[in-house]
């Protein structure tokens, strides 16, 4: 499937999707159908706090096709009526005051980018998700998945969702204006009425995107967004071996675009750092990523990796996790570990891609099956662009 970037369409635009509007064009267009404007508001608030659906406008019916749960984690599936599925991911979150729950979206159905650790790049691109069906994901998670899993005991899913993280399928920046749609409906006082501060963008550097994303943090409310890059590799060769999309965008380059986001407050970027035995986790490859990360204010996400189906490489061990970590300290750099949750039901960072749909076909622009999807990467200072197939396990 070919993905280009054309004009995003007004939401208003098109058949009527109420999940992906804010309350101001949610009013705007139940005013059109000749409801009052105080009617409308209170119909907004009830759609997002309550799950009931106005009279005069539809949610799509997207059954919860699988509930996955390890332990508190729970990785849940979506069918949308062509048959391709979005997967998410509740993440309990210890905190001193007390667990939160962390949901984990999906931006599209599959992901262009390659990345070789990645179980979603085996799908290739099957779909960009509009805003509603992204939001769809926290109001099926809010009001049905809850639902049906707090019959007995409160579980972690149970939780009211305090952060959304757009850590699931696909890459936000190649979905960009779905994604900042999704966000401004997320944030609404009269909805869903997440803290944009409590909202997380993960992307893997396209420096257009990060742009936008940096234009969306400018405006009142969006200031405390938080973006995190994931990076992954100490220099472009390791980079490049492992995601492909390191050609088109090097670091340097994340660097210029990291360097040139606005920032209101003192919070860092974060930085995902997946740790692969013998690829990235030596002491040189842990001196080297913290010399780039020098000038930059960052929060260092080491992630132990997650083994995809099929993978080349093994989980790192413990001793050698503790050892990257301690050393990343040692350099003076703030670094964390992102705990493994969900390894087992294939819910962990890396590992969404319905296995299912990996082996189904691809539809196309023109509504055929194709037989591949083919990816076209940009090449570096220039027009050009590579084929690049993302069913293979990795492009280096
Ligand atoms: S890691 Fe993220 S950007 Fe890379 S292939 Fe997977 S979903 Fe896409």
């Amino acid at each position: 499937m070919s993905h280009t970037h054309a004009e995003p369409l007004h939401p208003l635009a098109g058949p009527l999707h109420p999940l992906g509007l804010t309350r101001v064009q949610f009013v705007e267009a139940a005013q059109a159908r000749g409801t009052k404007a105080a009617t409308a508001r209170d119909e907004y608030k009830a759609l997002f706090r309550q799950g009931i659906v106005p009279a005069w406008c539809e949610v799509a019916d997207y059954p919860v096709t699988a509930t996955l749960v390890e332990g508190e984690t729970s990785k849940f599936v979506l069918r949308h009526e062509d048959g391709l599925e979005t997967e998410s991911v509740l993440i309990p979150m210890p905190r001193a005051s007390g667990t939160t729950t962390t949901l984990c979206v999906s931006s599209q159905v599959g992901c262009a980018m390659g990345c070789g650790f990645c179980e979603t790049a085996q799908m290739g691109l099957l779909k960009n998700l509009r805003a509603d069906q992204i939001v769809h994901q926290w109001w099926a998670a809010t009001h049905r998945v809850q639902r049906a899993s707090s019959a007995g005991e409160p579980s972690a899913s149970a939780r009211v969702i305090k952060n959304i993280v757009f850590m699931g399928m696909g890459e936000p920046t190649d979905n960009i204006d779905a994604v900042i749609q999704s966000v401004r409906v997320l944030v609404d006082h009269d909805g869903a009425m997440i803290p944009a501060s409590n909202i997380s963008i993960s992307t893997v550097g396209n420096p257009e995107g990060i742009e936008k994303i940096g234009a969306l943090v400018s405006e009142v409310g969006f200031h405390r967004l938080n973006l995190a890059l994931s990076l992954n590799a100490p220099n472009d060769a390791i980079r490049s071996s492992i995601m492909p999309v390191n050609k088109a965008w090097p670091m340097a380059r994340l660097k210029s675009a990291l360097a040139a986001f606005p920032r209101f407050s003192q919070s860092a970027f974060c930085v995902e750092y997946v740790l692969i035995p013998g690829v990235n986790d030596s002491d040189e490859h842990c001196d080297e990523v913290c010399a780039f990360l020098r000038d930059i204010r960052c929060s260092f996400n080491v992630i132990p990796y997650n083994p995809r189906r099929n993978s080349p490489w093994p989980a790192p061990d413990e001793a050698s996790i503790e050892r990257f970590i301690a050393r990343a300290l040692a350099n003076g750099q703030f670094t964390k570990r992102r705990g493994t949750k969900g390894r087992q039901v294939m819910a962990a960072c890396g590992q969404l891609g319905n296995e299912k749909i990996r082996h189904r076909k691809v539809l196309g622009d023109d509504g055929n099956y194709a037989p591949l999807v083919k990816v076209r990467v940009p090449m570096r200072n220039s027009n050009e662009t590579s084929e690049h197939n993302p069913l293979r396990t990795n492009d280096s």
